[in-house]
């Protein structure tokens, strides 16, 4: 048998990226960068003042106090949005408003609460340091930096940015279509009631829900039932999209047509015994250069071989520079037994004591059961 690690090492080596579309900046949101973002200006690109007040030389207040103040000329006002109209002279103020440019000469700026104006006389009653309420140029981003580098997802952060920096427009990834196809002539689809001996698909709706929560769009090709030519002629349609995944009849049962079917479409096939629970066989392959999935069918090890094997593979292709979730460590709070030496995945809730996580199992944990993927962290 395989590990998780070896299959998912020889899945990735197969996919790659897909090609970039140019989308306008808000439509870039949950996107992911397929160009470089560097900063072609100083952000701020002057020096300018963090605070309604004065702006002054330090240099003038150095000895300033309560009882003496240091007594500046006011000679002049920069509004926001204005430039000064002359530099700013020993023993001079200019009254200045956020965001508006410091004067040459003056280095640092005092809030006007923190002091008392008489007509054209400004009373300073502490020294000033230089750089107070001064933001410097380039302060948030330096001229030539690269600031977003390719790969990154872009969040309402990035699009503040993009627009700080005047990009209307941006390259990203196009997003991966997943076409998902159902087999089982067992299988009901939604509106229709099962009658006896039938299952309602929900793998179709769990799967394509998580496609979309990997940056996917989703592509629903129904249910197929067990029946070689049907389920052939099916997965040619869904290799119209990026990348295919079927669900079900990856055994080796009577019924288990999946690998036959790909087979007959002249698929490049990888059927793996991966050591894992649940979820052992996994067919995985490719067709005319599209990744082809054959996920198993019981309804929790549908969710878990896509978490572990097509996730990765579609955040690849969707371009992002990150493939996998973060993790953690955590502490069993009760021995969980493990017959056999395939790896489980299982499904816990998470407690925090004492700065360390502490996991518990989400009660029985049979590969049907998918209530214990609803209520685990
Ligand atoms: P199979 O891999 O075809 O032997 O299916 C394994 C189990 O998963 C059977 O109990 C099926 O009824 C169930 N199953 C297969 N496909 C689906 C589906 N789309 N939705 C829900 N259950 C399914
Ligand atoms: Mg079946």
């Amino acid at each position: 048998m395989m590990s998780v690690e070896e299959a998912l090492d020889r899945i990735l080596s197969r996919v790659s990226p897909l090609g970039t579309e140019r989308v306008d900046l808000l439509s870039a949101l949950g996107r992911v960068l397929a160009e470089p973002v560097a900063a072609h200006i100083n952000i701020p690109a002057w020096a300018n003042s963090s605070m309604d007040g004065y702006a002054v030389r330090s240099r003038d207040t150095e000895r300033a106090s309560r009882e003496r103040p240091a007594l500046l000329a006011i000679v002049g006002r920069i509004p926001a949005g204005r430039v000064p109209e002359k530099p700013l002279g020993p023993g001079e103020a200019f009254r200045i408003f956020t965001g508006a440019p410091l004067p040459s000469g003056a280095d640092s700026v005092i809030p006007q609460e923190d002091v008392e104006v008489m007509g054209l006389e400004l009373q300073v009653p502490h020294p000033v340091s230089q750089g107070e309420f001064v933001r410097p140029i380039g302060e948030d981003l330096r001229a030539g930096e690269t600031v977003l580098l390719p790969g990154r997802q872009v969040g309402p952060a990035e699009i503040g940015l993009l627009a700080m920096l005047g990009w209307g427009q941006v390259e990203v990834y196009r997003r991966p279509r997943v076409a998902i196809v159902s087999t089982g002539d067992e299988l009901v689809d939604l509106g229709v009631t099962p009658g006896p001996g039938q299952t309602q698909n929900s793998n179709t709706y769990s799967l394509m829900a998580q496609v979309l929560e990997s940056r996917g769009v989703p592509e629903n090709l129904g249910v197929a039932p067990d029946r070689l030519e049907v389920i052939e002629e099916r997965f040619r349609w869904g290799l119209s999209a990026d990348l295919l995944i079927s669900s079900a009849g990856v055994s080796v049962g009577d019924y288990d047509y999946v690998r036959e079917a790909l087979t007959r479409l002249g698929a490049d096939l990888h059927l793996w015994q991966v050591a894992m629970r649940p979820g052992k066989p996994i067919t995985f392959g490719t067709a005319a250069g599209r990744p082809i999935f054959g996920l198993p069918g019981n309804p929790v090890s549908a969710m878990v071989t896509f978490e572990l094997f097509v996730r990765p593979a579609l955040r690849k292709m969707g371009g992002h520079a990150e493939l996998q979730r973060p993790q953690l460590l955590a502490r069993a709070l009760a021995p969980i037994p493990n017959p056999g030496r395939r790896r489980g995945y299982l499904r816990v809730t998470l407690e925090r004591r004492n700065g360390e996580y502490w996991a518990r199992l989400t009660g029985e944990q049979g590969s049907a059961i998918l209530r214990s993927m609803v209520t685990a962290d």
